[in-house]
Parts: structure tokens; sequence; C-alpha cells
């Protein structure tokens, strides 16, 4: 370049000026992206699975940078699954209820109170579904994470029995919503298969299908002709079970409540609860709302707004992967749930394996306490990928296209915590699934709206007392 007058100079300079600025501004912003590489859990990895490109999204302007986050599989087209969703411009000075999380309790107490005429708003710090419940499985299946029998052997035959019932009648409410809603989440009702590895589970599996009188034993033969599954000892196939996109069931479930007249208030972080005059105040980054009564159902996340369960809900980390479709004539029309729940799958009518489990893998404490689901664990992706290859040969050549986390809460007895707040009538939490909200939490939601409203009729039963575990 010549120089040749002063005017010239300036131009030039002006110009080297906006050419460092450029520089500067794609440091920062690779700054910004390494920073949150570093910033992940340390037993955890990104990336490409088995030398395998893992599809990415390219969303970090122009550098280029891929994101570096796990993607669920539900979410091909949600731009970054850990963003915060559009706040509103203005939340409600005061509602009827409060609701505090956008997930599946979330969503079906806000659409049940939003039909019967009460006003109501929906907050969550995400748009609805990125917490648990659009990262899960989809398995709307009876039951709760131990095997019936069990079960009655560490509360008694008449409750575990109970339990089971209150499943059951859960599934058919949230089946029968998602009817009248039109919700369009992919439901289907083809049965499920829950399966036993070893020979102590065959008999725990065996003694629970005679207790709760349902389903039908498949042999070792028959699941592996009919699920080519190897090395199962006993199949339990159960009719009435169903599978969903649950990610498309929580925005259906919100975009319902919004229909019935709820305010559905996404990117809105609670920061604390308080009792008044009015029932509750409701502090939010956005401002507060007097709500005569607030429903906390944000699962893992209770304690940080309930101190006092901070004993009681223990964060979980679960891991799911998916694969390239299989060729067409492998399909596996059922969810699968074996090895006491530490393992379970499903296949698309597309093609794609959908595998989750084997947190057994993360040393040393099974992914118990960690509240990331940010980013994966490589110790348990390879567990995984190594029981597919052992038990589900038709699965294992296929290339892995997506894997992510989601966080669970567990209580120490496996039992939710459904009702209120002990000392304060107008606080009530929904959550402490043991990773099984898809179940239990449509009827315990519905129990609760009918107390708020004042209906007669059924409470959530006694043992999910919230009370419980505070002595
Ligand atoms: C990988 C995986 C697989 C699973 N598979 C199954 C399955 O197949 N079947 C089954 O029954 N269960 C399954 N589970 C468990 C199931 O996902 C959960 O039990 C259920 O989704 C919990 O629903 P929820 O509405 O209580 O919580 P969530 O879905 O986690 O919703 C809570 C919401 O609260 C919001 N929130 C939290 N704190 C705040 C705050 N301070 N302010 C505003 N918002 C807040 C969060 O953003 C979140 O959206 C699985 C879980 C995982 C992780």
């Amino acid at each position: 370049m010549s120089i040749s007058s002063p005017s010239a100079l300036g131009t030039a300079v002006a110009g080297i000026e906006r050419v460092v600025d450029d520089v500067a501004e794609k440091l920062r912003t690779l700054h910004d992206h390494l920073h949150r590489i570093s910033a992940v859990d340390c037993r955890t990895v990104e990336g490409g699975l088995d030398g395998q490109e893992t599809p990415r999204e390219a969303h970090n302007g122009d550098m280029g940078v891929k994101s570096d986050r796990p993607r669920p599989f539900w979410m091909p087209d949600v731009p970054d699954p850990e963003a915060r969703g559009e706040p509103p411009s203005r939340l409600p000075d005061r509602v009827d209820v409060a609701v505090v999380g956008a997930g599946i309790a979330g969503g079906v107490a806000a659409l049940l109170l939003a039909r019967a005429g009460a006003s109501v708003a929906l907050l969550d710090g995400r748009a609805p579904g990125r917490g648990a419940t659009g990262r899960s499985a989809g398995f709307l299946i009876r039951g709760t994470a131990d095997h019936p029998d069990r079960l009655a052997a560490a509360i008694g035959r008449e409750r575990a029995l109970a339990l089971w019932r209150f499943t059951a009648d859960s599934v058919e409410l949230l089946v029968r919503l998602v009817d009248e809603e039109r919700i369009d989440c992919a439901l289907r009702r083809d049965g499920g298969l829950v399966l036993a590895l070893d020979e102590d589970e065959r008999r725990s599996v065996e003694a629970s299908a005679g207790f709760v009188r349902e389903g039908e034993l498949w042999s070792a033969a028959e699941v592996e002709h009919r699920a080519g599954f190897v090395g199962a000892t006993v199949g339990w196939f159960r009719h009435q079970d169903c599978v969903l996109h649950p990610f498309r069931l929580a925005g259906g479930l919100a975009a319902a409540a919004k229909r019935h007249g709820a305010c559905v208030a996404t990117g809105v972080t609670v920061h604390a609860i308080e009792d008044g005059p009015g029932g509750t105040t409701v502090r939010t980054d956005r401002g507060g709302i007097v709500a005569g009564t607030t429903l906390l159902a944000v699962n893992s996340a209770l304690p940080m707004l309930e101190p006092s369960f901070r004993d009681t809900i223990q964060p979980v980390r679960a891991q799911m992967h998916a694969t390239a479709p299989a060729a067409p004539g492998t399909r596996l029309p059922w969810p699968v749930y074996a090895h006491h729940g530490f393992e379970y799958w499903r296949q698309e009518p597309s093609g794609e394996l959908l595998f989750g489990g084997c947190r057994w893998a993360a040393e040393p404490d099974r992914e118990c306490g960690v509240r990331d689901d940010s980013c994966a664990s490589q110790g348990v992706f390879d567990a995984q990928r190594a029981f597919v290859g052992r038990h589900l040969p038709a699965f294992a050549a296929l290339p892995v296209t997506h894997r992510w986390t989601g966080i669970m809460a567990f209580t120490p007895d496996g039992l939710p915590l459904v009702g209120a707040v002990p000392g304060a009538a107008r606080r009530l939490v929904c959550a402490g699934w043991n990773g099984h909200g898809l179940a239990l939490a449509p009827l315990s939601a519905a129990l609760l709206v009918d107390g708020i409203l004042g209906r007669p009729g059924a409470s959530p039963p006694e043992m999910f007392d919230p009370g419980r575990s505070l002595g």
C-alpha cells in the first residue's frame, strides 16, 4: 500500500483499527469458547466418539467455531440446549398460583390449574423441557426404580401395590391429557419389556410379575428372538407401557397451559420464595410476583429454593447416547428396562437406537452429586458402548450421533416429595422422582392442584409427605 497524503494516512489508520477491533472480537469469542470447555467437570469429555465426528451445530458466529455441548437427541432444532428462554417484557404482579419449573411436573400442574380457571404463572429459567424431562428416555412405564417385589420388601406389600396402582393411574392421566390437548409428542402404547440379567434379578422379576398380576414372562431364548438381546435370564413384557417424545411433551404441556390462559415465562430464574400477607412472594431476576400459592416443580434444584431439603434431595446425573438409524430389518418395537433400571434403551421408528445408563462406571460416586448437564462422562459412554456390543449385537456397529446428560433427583427412601413444606401451607413441592418422573409426576401434580382448588377427594399418598424426611 502506498500512502500519498495525510487524509489517505487517516483512512489507512482507521482501516487498520477496524481490522484490530475485528481480530480482538474474534479472540474474545475464542477465549469464551475455550473457557467454556475448560470449565466443565474434569471427569468429563466432549466431542467425537470412538474417533467418529459427532454432528454439531455451528452457532458461534463468524468464527465458525462448533458448539462443544452434547446435544440431546430430542432437541435437534434447539440452537443451544443450555440457553435460557426468552423472558417476557413484564411478569404479572399477582397470580393465584406460581408454578416454578416447566418440566412434566410443572407443565401438568400449570395446565390443570389454567383449565380450572385459576390465574397461573409458569416460570422457568430455561425453555420448557430443557431440564430432566426433555433429556429423558421418554419411557412412560408403571412402577418405580425398584422391581415391585423388592419395593414390597422395603415398604410393605400394601404400600408397594398402592404405589404400582398410583403410577398406573398417573400414566393414564398423562395419556388422557396428551389426547385431550392434542399434544404432538409421538406417544405410542406398544408395551414395554423389563429384563433381568442374573439369577437373583430373575427371581425378583418373576415374583414382581406375580405380585402385581400383570404382563407375561418370556424365556431368555424368547427375549433374544423377539428383542435381539443376548444374555437375559428372563423378560417381563407389560402391555400398558408407553413411550413418547419427552421434549415435545414438555413444550406441548406449556403451550396448552398458555392456551388456557396461563402466563408462561421462560428465561426467568427464581431466587427465593417468601411467605407474606398475600400468600407467597416469588422473587425472580425479573422482579417479584405475589402468588396465593407457589408450587415448586424444580426437581433436583429444590434445595436451592427450599434449603430444608438439602439432605433429602440428591442430584444424580444420567447419561444417554443415540446412534444413526439401523438397517430396515432391525426393529425393536418396545422400550426396554434392564438390570434394575441401570440400563434402558428404545429404538425410534426411524431406526435410531437411544441407549441410557451405566452410570455405575463413573468412579467414585456413580454420578451422585453431579449437577452439570452440559457435558458427559467418557467412562459412562465407554461402558454403554461395551454393553451394546455385548448384548445388542445388531446395533453395535452403528455410528454414535448424539450423547447427552440430565439431572435426576433421588431421595433416601426412593419415594417422591409431594405436598406442603412443613409449616408453610402455601409453599408446595412436587419433586424427587428417583428417575421415574414421567410416570410419577402427572398424578402427583394433579392431586396438588385439587388441593389448591379446594376440590374434595383424594390427596397425595401419605408416603409422599415431604415432612417425613425432615424429622
Ligand atoms: C437421561 C435421563 C433419562 C430418563 N429417563 C426417564 C424415563 O424414561 N422415564 C421416566 O419416568 N423418567 C426418566 N428420567 C427421569 C425424568 O426425566 C425426571 O424424573 C422428570 O423429567 C422430572 O420432571 P420435573 O418436571 O420434576 O423436573 P425437570 O424436567 O427437571 O424440570 C424442572 C425445571 O425447573 C427449572 N428450574 C430449576 N430451578 C429453577 C429456578 N430457580 N428458577 C426457575 N426455573 C428453575 C429447570 O430449568 C427445569 O426446566 C430420566 C432422566 C434422565 C436424566
